[in-house]
């Protein structure tokens, strides 16, 4: 994960090394090579600059009679940085509600359908009955990924392969849960290869109707700053309440990881490493810091 990111931090770290104390000029270039290794990374160039300028004056401010070595010292500050950057601390999606309702939203092929089951599955095994509704009106293929990955885990899939109407399929869903004692309702909904109208404005009545407890926006972290516009459009249209992101065992260079909080100010709260059903982890900023500076 973020292997090209950490190299280079570690390089500009090193441009430290033998340095006896913070000066002006020392943080300077290590605080540059800092943001080329963020951009690089795809980190939104904006985020990057106000990251290293406060990273930059923290050094600078510390007293120099402190202890560690400049080099440890900048490490500490970064990792400060990126954890506040990822938005500080871990947060919970709501599960309140009877049943509780978690609409999942994003572009097709961003992993919504896998996190679903994902999702599903963690809360199975915390004790929720779970009710998985599939409210993919254009792909019936869709439909039947998300039985297949009901029947692995063992969790109900709801759908209505016949109904074109997504606000009805979820509402019969919901009333499906209370009278079969679910407690928990995902609602895997479509998705297009790109934002348009129609979708937006289907997803968007989707949650005007189902007034779920959650809304999350699921994205690929691969697509890099494509990540972070996405997030943008659906968090205008949806006012959703936390992100997912994907793929994160893949080749991906961190910059979605990074920039989404700051872009939308809504907290990442699950990461999906994988396609197998436990390949789910909830978000932790400073442990994600920790795996960055490595
Ligand atoms: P949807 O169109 O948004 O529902 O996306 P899918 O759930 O169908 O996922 C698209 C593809 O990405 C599938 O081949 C999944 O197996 C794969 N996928 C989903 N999540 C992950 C992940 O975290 N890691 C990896 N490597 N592949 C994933």
């Amino acid at each position: 994960m973020f292997e090209n990111l950490s190299y280079k931090l570690d390089k500009a770290f090193q441009t430290l090394k033998g340095k006896g104390q913070i000066t002006e000029i020392n943080v300077a270039t290590t605080a540059k090579e800092i943001r080329r290794a963020l951009i690089d990374a795809d980190v939104n160039y904006k985020v990057a600059k106000e990251v290293t300028d406060t990273i930059k004056e923290e050094a600078l401010g510390k007293d120099v009679l402190t202890t560690v070595s400049p080099g440890q010292l900048l490490i500490k500050i970064t990792n400060d940085e990126l954890t506040k950057l990822m938005g500080g601390k871990q947060e919970d999606i709501s599960l309140e509600g009877s049943p509780a309702t978690i609409l999942i939203s994003g572009l097709q092929g961003s992993g919504k359908t896998t996190f679903s089951g994902k999702l599903a599955n963690y809360l199975k095994k915390q004790g929720r009955t779970v009710l998985l509704v599939a409210c993919d009106i254009y792909r019936p293929a869709a439909i039947d990924q998300l039985k297949v990955l009901g029947e692995q885990i063992g969790v109900e899939v709801y759908s209505e392969p016949e109904n074109k109407n997504a606000e009805q399929i979820a509402e019969n869903a919901i009333k499906y849960a209370k009278d079969n004692g679910k407690s928990t309702v995902i609602v895997d909904t479509a998705g297009r290869l790109a934002v348009d109208e129609q979708m937006m404005n289907e997803i968007e009545g989707l949650k005007k109707s189902l007034d779920p407890s959650e809304t999350l926006f699921v994205v690929d972290s691969m697509t890099g700053q494509d990540a972070v516009n996405t997030a943008k459009v659906f968090n205008e249209r949806l006012d959703f309440d936390g992100v997912v992101l994907t793929k994160l065992d893949g080749d991906t260079r961190g910059g979605a990881a990074l920039s989404i909080r700051t872009v939308v100010d809504k907290p990442i709260k699950f990461i999906s490493t994988g396609e197998k059903m436990d390949a789910i982890d909830k978000f932790f900023p400073e442990r994600m810091a920790g795996r960055i500076l490595g």
